[in-house]
């Protein structure tokens, strides 16, 4: 469907340039030199931007802008006046007008400005649309998340990760900053993915999946997902699972989803020739996974603050968001289960423990 403008101006020479060079940006145009019948069509019709004069001959055009933002508030208005007039601009403003040009009319100013107000009322109708569907995170994950992945390609391509090294020569200097600004697009992309993840976990429109599993294959996934991250620092992974199967009522992507964070925390956070044993237990109505290495350790004061939504210990030098413990606290609790950490202190290794009941 074509946008629809009107346009509200008593000079005929002004009203037929805009309608015409609006028309030929494909909108479909209609015009008016009266405030009152403006207002009658406004009623009537659905237009999607009004361009409104201020010196009409019958109607104030604030008197008509008033009864837009009364009667079709979704209606963007921009203001065309002849007049440099503070005062009506804070009016404009305060009306929620658009844009607020000056005449003489500069035509591809207008035509621009038109074509924004028509951006925002679609934005906004869409912002509304998908609150009320639910759907206004995964809208916003799209918009956040495409312009960084391309700024990512562009620097792939920029730094010659994509196999033309020889393409860009750069000074050693040149070459440093990129490397700045990619390691920071990094971070972001990270952050954005995280804090979007965290957001939609925690809101209304997110819901288990919940089936009868065996916990013993969800944990040997979570295994087999990072094992290659273990070996190349050498870590050793060892399992101790119970020969019978557990079965127990969640969500399988999202406990699998829990247990590979720890493990990798667990590999992030320990040095070469590590250890980390996962065990899994049942105990009665319960079921106890443990995931405990001989890494970095945890002072006791950070026991509690690392479940935190951004928290991070000081001095520690991993790369990370802070948000991965605060997503698995949040899938465990979802799940009617518990999850801690142990640790002796610094240097002594850590252990975290979750414990689900095996039905709801
Ligand atoms: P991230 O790893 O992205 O920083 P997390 O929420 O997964 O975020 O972890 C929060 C903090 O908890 C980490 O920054 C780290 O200081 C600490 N931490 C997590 N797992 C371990 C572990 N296995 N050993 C020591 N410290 C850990």
């Amino acid at each position: 469907m074509k946008p629809k403008v009107l346009i509200i101006e008593d000079d005929k020479l002004t009203r037929e340039i805009v309608v015409n060079a609006l028309s030929k940006e494909g909108y479909e145009v209609q015009s008016t030199e009266s405030g009152k019948v403006g207002i009658e069509k406004i009623t009537k019709e659905d237009f999607d931007v009004v361009v409104l004069d201020i010196n009409l001959p019958d109607v104030n055009g604030m008197v008509v802008l008033d009864e837009i933002k009364k009667t079709k508030p979704s209606i963007e208005a921009i203001i065309a006046t002849a007049y440099e007039s503070v005062e009506t601009a804070i009016e404009g403003i305060k009306k929620d007008v658009f844009d607020y040009l000056k005449k003489p009319l500069k035509i591809e100013e207008l035509v621009d400005s038109v074509k924004k107000a028509f951006l925002a009322k679609k934005l906004k109708s869409q912002i509304f649309d998908l609150k009320s569907e639910s759907m206004f995170l995964s809208f916003l994950s799209h918009e956040l998340k495409t312009p960084i992945m391309i700024i990512s390609n562009t620097l792939e391509l920029l730094l010659g990760e994509a196999g033309n090294k020889n393409v860009y020569r750069y000074s050693e200097e040149t070459r440093e900053l990129l490397e700045i600004i990619n390691r920071q697009t990094q971070k972001m992309q990270a952050l954005v993915e995280d804090t979007l993840d965290f957001a939609y976990i925690s809101s209304d429109f997110f819901v288990l999946k919940e089936k009868d599993c065996v916990l013993n294959k969800i944990i040997k996934n979570a295994i087999n997902s990072i094992i290659k991250f273990a070996e190349d620092k050498n870590i050793q992974i060892i399992e101790k699972l119970p020969q019978q199967d557990v079965v127990i009522k969640c969500d399988p992507e999202q406990i699998e989803r829990v247990i590979v964070n720890l493990l990798t925390n667990a590999i992030k956070y320990s040095s070469a020739e590590g250890r980390i044993t996962v065990s899994l237990q049942e105990i009665e109505d319960n079921v106890k996974i443990m995931v405990e290495d001989i890494g970095i350790g945890i002072a006791k004061e950070n026991l509690e603050k690392i479940f935190e939504p951004f928290y991070r210990v000081k001095d520690v030098n991993e790369k990370g968001t802070g948000l991965g413990l605060a997503i698995c606290k949040k899938i465990i609790e979802l799940h009617r289960g518990k999850i801690w950490a142990e640790s002796e202190g610094i240097g002594k290794g850590s252990k975290f423990i979750i414990t689900l009941p095996k039905q709801s």
